[in-house]
């Protein structure tokens, strides 16, 4: 994918919205990160919330960290393509960030739980959205504990929301089963480039793999 910047062509046209959603624990974040990395063509959408940052967090480049009240006022204001509730936290993506990447010819990467994919996929049916699994529930389970000191009730209630998530594969275009990184990125990577038709989740072979995740 060429940049904008450096195509005459790509520059007069408007870029694609695709959509990234996955369970808590999937390797998401790692992935996209890496395919930002490498597409010059791409750029991340810097979502709202009201969550307090993370240590290492930066305001601006991870999130926009907000107030409820200032949350709620940009709902009303219709500032957000789309918003939704995880974990107790509001999450919102901002429509002119988006617009104003599209129109400047950049594929915009929206990592979003499964609600906002859905209220993107309505308001904007022509996106690519992307579901990330995990190779399989056990590998889940060991990298939500690995990664969290959280009391055991804790985590099993992250357990049980990553179940639900995957649950919604099937609304997605796409399937990547994060297994090995590297060829869950080169298949991301097609995706993207409009090449991946062995990770549709209508294809009976991509199916079948993640009903293996899921057994
Ligand atoms: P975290 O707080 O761990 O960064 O993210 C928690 C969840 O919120 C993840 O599933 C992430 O994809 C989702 N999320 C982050 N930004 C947005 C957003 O703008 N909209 C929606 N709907 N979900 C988001």
């Amino acid at each position: 994918m060429n940049s904008p910047e450096r195509s005459g062509d790509t520059a007069k046209r408007k870029g694609r919205l695709v959509v990234v959603s996955a369970p808590s624990g999937a390797g998401k974040t790692t992935l996209v990160r890496a395919l930002l990395a490498r597409e010059p063509g791409v750029r991340f959408s810097t979502s709202y919330t009201t969550r307090p940052p993370r240590r290492g967090e930066v305001d601006g480049r991870d999130y926009f960290f907000v107030s409820p009240d200032t949350f709620e006022e940009m709902v009303s204001r219709g500032d957000f393509l789309e918003n939704a509730t995880v974990f107790g936290n509001r999450y919102g993506t901002s429509r002119e960030q988006v617009a104003r990447l599209t129109e400047a010819g950049f594929h915009v990467l929206l990592e979003i739980d499964w609600q906002g994919a859905r209220q993107v996929r309505a308001a904007q049916p022509d996106c690519i959205s992307v579901f990330i699994l995990p190779p399989s529930i056990a590998e889940l389970e060991k990298r939500l504990r690995g990664r969290s000191t959280d009391a055991e009730s804790t985590i099993e209630k992250r357990l049980g929301e990553a179940r639900d998530d995957l649950g919604h594969w099937n609304e997605f275009d796409y399937a990547v089963v994060n297994d090995r990184f590297d060829d869950a990125l080169d298949e991301l990577r097609s995706v993207l480039l409009g090449k991946g038709d062995r990770n549709r989740t209508d294809n009976p072979a991509c199916r079948r793999l993640i009903e293996a995740v899921m057994a």
